[in-house]
């Protein structure tokens, strides 16, 4: 057992409602937002980034249970309705988010949601929505998963050298080459994914690959009751492209999502950024919040673990609860309850 286990097992001994009102009463209202990517049952010989898939369907229906108990769902816009009326954040409020656009957030997703009757906010990556196009590690999980050759020995100035045999499977070898990445600018990685090409010998065509929604589904789901935000154009790693490019990728998934869906965009949900020091990551922080403002989103989510409490709650700086596909039912309750205690 885990330790991590163990607290879970420990902590689920309190009532979630006892918790979570010792919580309020000791610190005040708070937000709690959940970060979902995928929601997929995992076919055999899956050949993308499996850590991208945060829940089976059954762990979903098994989460919209527990969340539809103890909770009063929300979406942004609700949000800022209420906050508008009320001057504060509603108790007992639960945002649920999906990242990125995938086509399963429609297929999947949605059913269970509509079946439950509640809101959700999904994260559109405007450029890749009505598009086959892959998202980077889709693509280097591909060409690793799909690849006879073992050996990637990059070169300067990615300088990835490994031997993928020698991982415990091909997904833990593109997840080594994947963490990697966050390091490199932006053409550095391009580059990188096009050696990864060669020495593997998988030429990837994206036109076989239909991974994100369509604007058709989007609309769909912008018309019953899902707000549709932005992440961005293009989902490049978000702190490793330069001050211009990060503007248009956040004023431009706007535009685009609004052009598309005939709806006011207000939340942006950020994409990852890459490896900084505190002080850097400070400073990125406070400037992409800047842009947000400016491009005139209302909420922005921004790298923050966490519950939105209250008396320090920032629209820009809206922390959530990542949710991953191995946090058994307890733990996500636990993790709902504590999720300062249960940070990765
Ligand atoms: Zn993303």
């Amino acid at each position: 057992m885990t330790k991590r286990h163990l607290m879970g097992q420990l902590l689920r001994l309190v009532p979630f409602g006892i918790s979570r009102g010792l919580r309020q009463l000791h610190r005040g209202r708070f937000l709690t937002v959940l970060t979902y990517h995928r929601v997929l049952d995992k076919p055999a010989d899956f050949p993308f980034d499996e850590d991208l898939i945060s829940v089976s369907s059954a762990q979903f229906r098994q989460h919209l249970d527990f969340v539809t108990k103890h909770y009063d769902l929300y979406e942004f816009r609700m949000l800022r309705e209420y906050m508008e009326k009320y001057g504060h954040i509603p108790s007992k409020a639960l945002i649920i988010t999906f990242d990125d656009g995938y086509r399963d957030n429609y297929e999947v997703a949605w059913p269970i949601l509509k079946e439950y009757g509640i809101p959700a906010t999904m994260f559109a990556t405007a450029g890749f929505i009505g598009k086959r196009r892959m998202f980077w590690w889709d693509k280097i999980a591909y060409m690793i998963k799909t690849s006879e050759k073992n050996i990637i020995d990059s070169g300067p100035p990615t300088g990835i050298s490994i031997d993928i045999s020698r991982f415990v499977d091909r997904q833990d070898a593109a997840r080594h080459v994947i963490k990697n990445v966050k390091h490199f600018r932006e053409e550095e990685k391009e580059e990188l994914i096009s050696i990864l090409s060669d020495q593997l010998e998988v030429t990837i065509d994206e036109n076989d690959h239909e991974l994100t929604m369509t604007w058709q589904q989007l609309r769909e789901l912008g018309d019953n009751g899902i707000e549709i935000g932005a992440h961005s154009i293009n989902h490049p790693i978000f702190s490793n492209i330069d001050e211009e490019r990060l503007k248009d990728e956040v004023s431009g998934a706007k535009r685009m999502i609004e052009e598309n869906t005939g709806r006011e965009v207000i939340t942006f949900g950020s994409p990852g950024r890459g490896i900084l020091t505190d002080e850097e990551r400070a400073k990125f922080d406070r400037n992409l919040m800047g842009i947000v403002a400016e491009c005139g989103y209302s909420f922005s989510t921004l790298y923050r673990w966490g519950l939105g409490y209250e008396n320090s709650f920032n629209p820009y700086r809206v922390p959530r609860v990542s949710i991953e596909s191995h946090d058994s039912a307890s733990i996500f309750g636990v993790k709902l309850a504590y999720p300062e205690l249960l940070t990765y």
